[in-house]
């Protein structure tokens, strides 16, 4: 809060002193004026009566005084704007401070959490001789948290490279399909009871970046995964509509209040407090999205499911339709 006591004393020191100059301007324009007349009356006019020259010079004041109002009025005009886009300028900056520091806080504990598991999962297998469904189902649940580190460094690289300006995009025909099945077969999503629906129209042609599609898909998944209960089911569906792929995955977990549909997509937000948010992360996932669909001329809404939950609709142009 440092910066913006020295702003605020700073604003207050300048409105100050604009007054106090305006003032002392206008006083001494005033000063010189009368001087003019009286020096004027004590040459030609001993009677003391106002002439026509002094009505001039009175005028002529006047005009002064409008003068410098005006342009203290401008002057003014622009400071105010300077300081609103200077105190927006610093609210940003205190904002994005304070969401690095809830970042660096949520990746130490996103980095702590699945390694603890990993280790617990494995040394239970260690010390106990379980049937094979058991220690695959422990199995599984390692994998799954390995993958949860493997998606955290990779939306970490991912960040650095989009900020950097340093992702060239391979441009390879994708199936879209066949790419999210095969995704879903090599990765451990999945706590057991939720269910992945997947309904994909054959032959969705989009051009693309494996890697970075990846990490698209990986990302809405987790999301669906992590905000909706045990027992739901999130429906993955591919489509074609007017020149585009459109993918559509949707769960029926809590859903996005509308005022923070458009502000999810911003670096570490988050919806909610820090303190009370249950499931962990590190508000980079949907940043990602966002930027490697518009790399790829495409785009990503968010629609309320109904009876709850959230549509992530993603639209990419299709193959051979990059005009489009
Ligand atoms: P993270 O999941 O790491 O917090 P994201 O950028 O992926 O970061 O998501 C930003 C925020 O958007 C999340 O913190 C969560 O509040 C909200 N969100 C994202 N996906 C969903 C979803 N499928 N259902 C409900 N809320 C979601």
């Amino acid at each position: 809060m440092k910066p913006l006591v020295i702003f605020y004393s700073l604003v207050f020191y300048i409105l100050i002193q604009f007054g106090w100059w305006a003032y002392l301007l206008i006083d001494l324009n005033s000063e010189v004026y009368l001087q003019k007349i009286e020096a004027l009356n004590r040459e030609k006019n001993p009677s003391g009566e106002l002439r026509m020259e002094d009505h001039e010079l009175i005028h002529k004041m006047h005009e002064r005084w409008w003068m410098v109002a005006g342009e203290g009025a401008v002057f003014l005009g622009l400071l105010m704007i300077g300081i609103v886009i200077t105190r927006k300028a610093i609210f940003k900056e205190v904002e994005l401070a304070r969401q690095q520091k809830n970042f660096i806080l949520s990746v130490t504990h996103e980095f702590k959490s699945p390694l603890a598991a990993i280790k617990l999962n494995l040394q239970t297998l260690q010390k106990h001789q379980f049937e094979k469904e058991k220690q695959h189902a422990i199995l599984r649940q390692a994998i799954h948290e390995a993958d949860r580190i493997n998606v955290l460094v990779e939306n970490a690289l991912m960040v650095a490279r989009i900020e950097g300006h340093s992702y060239e995009l391979a441009k390879e025909e994708i199936c879209l399909g066949d790419f999210i099945s095969d995704l879903l077969k090599t990765r451990v999503f999945f706590s057991t009871g939720q269910k992945v629906e997947m309904q994909a129209e054959a032959d969705v042609y989009i051009t693309g970046d494996p890697l970075a599609l990846t990490s698209v898909v990986l990302n809405l998944i987790e999301n669906a995964e992590k905000y909706s209960s045990e027992d739901s089911v999130i429906t993955i569906k591919v489509n074609s509509h007017s020149g585009h792929a459109i993918l559509e995955i949707i769960d029926q977990g809590a859903g996005i209040p509308d005022a923070e549909k458009e502000r999810v997509f911003d670096k570490f937000y988050r919806v909610g407090n820090e303190d009370t948010r249950k499931s962990k992360g590190t508000g980079l996932g949907l940043f990602i999205v966002k930027h490697i669909v518009e790399m790829h001329r495409g785009s990503v809404t968010i629609r309320d499911n109904s009876p709850k939950g959230s549509i992530f609709v993603v639209s990419f142009p299709l193959a051979g339709n990059l005009e489009a």
